[in-house]
């Protein structure tokens, strides 16, 4: 199996799909569900969020391992600098590497608790995504994700500072990277001509979060400070109370956003599960209908 860092090297469109660690038993057989469920879609890879502390953490390694050992699927294991000393993180990097994990995304991370609160290192460990970038690169010949942020990431004071600290994560070996979540295909389009006009080629993968239910979006939104477009916005309030129209609303708009980006040239498309796949698989098959007709008149 390839990793991302040769599935993009090879011009192919990757398609990923994104899990959180369970926190129950019935939560973790929804998980499971979900897996199979993409298993036979046979992405480029699926993910699984590094949790915010002790046994979430613990359920995140056992899950990517297990879906190293157990299905056809690629595992990307997402990797945070909080609360951890090098010498642990090294540790972590190295329980993957012993199962055969080359695929690591390498992330911040957030303060625990209030994600906008105060971040303060491990007095043993690193302060910025780059470092870590480091340390896996210096570890083994891993295939390294970062993350990237269409609307800037929060604590940035500017654009300058942000597309800057960016293109070091690139330049220290990032092969690729995975943005927010947003809901206006224009803000990745600025994030990218930002890095290219910084030097930065490195593949910017396009974060699709379907927009299916009004009060969790909103939630959302507010959390990862993305802006929540005010059609969208009034279309999912008025359908809030019919859920079946709530998810044709995301549904449609998360195909559309898809088809944009990719006629774009996005390398691919990194879909939100939310450990249930009906809305990812569908915006996945409705996006894969679509490529199949475009590349069928393109022969016309
Ligand atoms: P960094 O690249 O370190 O940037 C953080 C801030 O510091 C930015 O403002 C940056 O501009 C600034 N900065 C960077 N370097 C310097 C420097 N040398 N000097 C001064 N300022 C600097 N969180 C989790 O806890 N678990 C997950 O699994 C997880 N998965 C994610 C997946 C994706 C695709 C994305 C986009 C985010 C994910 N996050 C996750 C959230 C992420 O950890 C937070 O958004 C975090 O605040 C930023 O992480 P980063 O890796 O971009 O940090």
């Amino acid at each position: 199996m390839k990793t991302v860092r040769e599935v993009l090297a090879a011009g192919e469109t990757s398609y990923s799909f994104e899990f959180f660690p369970p926190k129950t038993d019935k939560g973790e057989a929804r998980l499971w569900d979900a897996i199979r469920r993409i298993e036979a879609l046979a992405p480029a890879f699926v993910s699984v969020t590094y949790g915010a502390g002790g046994s979430s953490r613990d359920r995140t390694v056992a899950v990517t391992k297990q879906i190293a050992a157990h299905t056809t699927l690629r595992p990307v294991a997402h990797l945070t600098a909080v609360g951890h000393s090098v010498a642990e993180l090294r540790h972590i990097i190295g329980q993957y590497a012993d199962v055969g994990i080359r695929d690591v995304l390498a992330l911040r991370g957030d303060p625990p608790g209030d994600p906008k609160g105060p971040w303060l290192a491990h007095p043993q460990g690193l302060t910025y995504a780059v470092e870590l970038v480091e340390l896996i690169r210096d570890l083994g010949d891993f295939s390294v994700g970062v993350a990237a942020f269409p609307e800037r990431h929060p604590r940035s004071p500017d654009w300058d500072s942000d597309i800057r600290h960016f293109a070091d994560k690139c330049r220290a070996g990032a092969d690729y990277a995975i943005t927010q979540m947003f809901f206006d295909v224009e803000h990745y389009f600025r994030l990218c001509d930002r890095a290219a006009a910084a030097g930065c080629d490195t593949p910017i993968i396009p974060e699709i979060m379907p927009a299916t239910d009004y009060r969790q979006i909103s939630r959302f939104a507010e959390l990862s400070d993305a802006t929540f477009p005010e059609a969208l916005a009034g279309r999912l309030y008025a359908a809030r109370n019919d859920p079946g129209e709530s998810h044709r609303i995301g549904v449609d708009h998360a195909i559309a956003m898809a088809e944009r980006l990719l006629d774009a040239g996005a390398p691919g498309l990194h879909y939100i599960t939310l450990n249930r796949s009906p809305a990812t698989v569908e915006i996945h098959r409705g996006v894969q209908e679509s490529r199949r007709a475009h590349a069928v008149s393109a022969l016309r």
